[in-house]
């Protein structure tokens, strides 16, 4: 009987691990480092370290704001442990390997995509290919801001119909992965900036994203918006959080009128749904 119960609540947080994987944990390392975030794959992790330090993770040498605050994030196939490295203001270096969670990426089918956008032929080829530099460099844009420390609020609320890692068949043939959440809701439908940030890209119609934007938050977190019918806000605009920046659509490789929602911390690609666990899409 006992032995039922650990296997009923073992389930039971197997399915709320589905639902939430994402519970922000703090370590504290001593020598005044302290990370706060989730450390899994997917995971935002905000730290700070005596101002002065220098930090290296994944062979980058991370901006470090005046007061020490920096962050990282673990991309969905990162491995653990990830060494993080750091050097005191007096020059002490301290090597520090931060185990992470691995975590089990849904199969998602998409059926009725037009051909053209799952076997693209060779001039839309190199189109994709123009259009992910650009992306790409949108990515790597290097500030010192620190929105994202702010709590977040979501773009749009309606149902998830898609998740962060998820691997993708389209008409039956494997693809990427699926690194966004989707938020189902209607045509034209206001899109907010979530945080405060700069309009670091505004692309329109892209191959695969139609209409995209995407806004640093500082220190290489960005957020992506894609596949929107209008934007409202154009390269180098600063926006404040609960600011209008676009409507949904259906533009790029879509099947209907959806947000698809992306977090990134330089080309690493996050969880969104992991820096909202404590607020519901809808
Ligand atoms: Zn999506």
């Amino acid at each position: 009987m006992k032995h039922l119960f650990l296997r009923i609540f073992s389930l039971l947080l197997l399915s709320l691990s589905t639902t939430f994987p994402l519970h922000a944990e703090v370590r504290d390392l001593g020598n005044g480092i302290r990370l706060e975030g989730s450390f899994t794959q997917g995971g935002m992790v905000v730290g700070q370290a005596p101002a002065g330090a220098k930090i290296q993770f994944q062979k980058r040498n991370l901006p470090v704001a005046a007061n020490g605050v920096f962050v990282l994030g673990f991309g969905r196939d990162d491995v653990s442990p990830q060494t993080l490295q750091i050097t005191l203001p007096g020059g002490a270096q301290q090597n520090i390997a931060l185990a992470i969670r691995k975590r089990e990426f849904q199969i998602q089918k998409v059926t009725g995509v037009p051909a053209r956008t799952v076997n693209p032929d060779p001039k839309d080829m190199a189109r994709i290919e123009k259009e992910q530099a650009a992306v790409g460099s949108a990515r790597e844009v290097v500030s010192l801001h620190t929105f994202f420390r702010d709590e977040f609020v979501w773009p749009v609320k309606g149902p998830v119909t898609g998740v962060y890692g998820s691997q993708r068949f389209y008409n039956g043939e494997p693809r990427s992965p699926h690194f966004g959440v989707d938020l189902a809701v209607p045509h034209g439908t206001t899109i907010v900036a979530p945080a405060d940030g700069v309009v670091s890209m505004a692309y329109p119609d892209m191959f695969f994203s139609g209409d995209t934007i995407v806004l640093d938050h500082g220190m290489g977190i960005s957020t992506s918006y894609l596949h929107m019918s209008k934007m409202l806000v154009k390269k180098g605009d600063v926006v404040k959080k609960g600011q209008p920046i676009g409507k949904v659509g259906a533009s790029g490789r879509a099947t209907g009128p959806h947000l698809c929602w992306r977090l990134n911390w330089f080309q690493s690609r996050l969880d969104p749904q992991l820096i909202m666990a404590s607020s519901k899409p809808q």
